[in-house]
């Protein structure tokens, strides 16, 4: 199979944040449950109907979502501009999703509690199965290319596969990274060898 035939979902994913459920109990109390409001592409992760907001001194970023299920460890995913809206120092750094060693933490606010709570820029990555990554002949970790004709036309490089059979073909970046190639609406990309 060519694999430039293949069109590959585009998905923008705005500011979320991951959590424990140790840390959800502590900033909203063991009482609140996390429940769904829409499935997301990635087989069992929904947006949750719990917000959240980020605060670094005087500037803060309201109503983030924290995204279910509960994670081994939380995380909050920002793009280059909310980091900039935060005014964080050191700057979060660009990190694919979990990889948290010596990143920059950021204070998350419910009505209760706050907690301070790791903060990356998502590298951008492309979501496979297993079955989908032997089709395509592509191995876990391994850096691709793929063009996105929109509005912009661009190709992103440094593209991180990350392959699982609880993944599902789907490219994911953040607000900025859709922004500079104009994304509205459904977009597909595809894969430049
Ligand atoms: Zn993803």
């Amino acid at each position: 199979m060519n694999i430039t035939n293949i069109k590959i979902p585009v998905e923008i994913s705005a500011r979320h944040l991951h959590i424990s459920k140790e840390d959800f109990e502590k900033l909203l109390g063991k009482n609140e449950t996390l429940n769904s409001t829409k499935d997301l592409s990635q087989p069992g992760e929904f947006a949750s109907d719990k917000l959240v907001t980020l605060v670094n001194g005087k500037n803060k970023i309201e109503n983030v979502r924290i995204l279910g299920p509960f994670r081994e460890k939380s995380q909050v995913e920002l793009s280059t501009t909310d980091a900039y809206t935060l005014k964080l120092n050191p700057f979060p750094k660009i990190r694919i999703s979990g990889d948290l060693a010596n990143t920059t933490k950021v204070l998350v606010k419910s009505k209760k509690a706050s907690l301070q709570i790791p903060c990356i820029i998502a590298q951008r990555h492309l979501h496979l199965s297993k079955q989908e990554a032997d089709k395509m002949n592509i191995k876990n970790n391994q850096k691709l290319k793929i063009q996105v004709k929109a509005q912009r036309p661009i190709i992103f490089e440094e593209v991180i596969a990350r392959v699982s059979d609880k993944y599902k073909l789907a490219f994911h970046i953040d607000t900025d990274e859709g922004n500079s190639a104009g994304i509205f609406g459904k977009t597909f990309g595809e894969i430049l060898r």
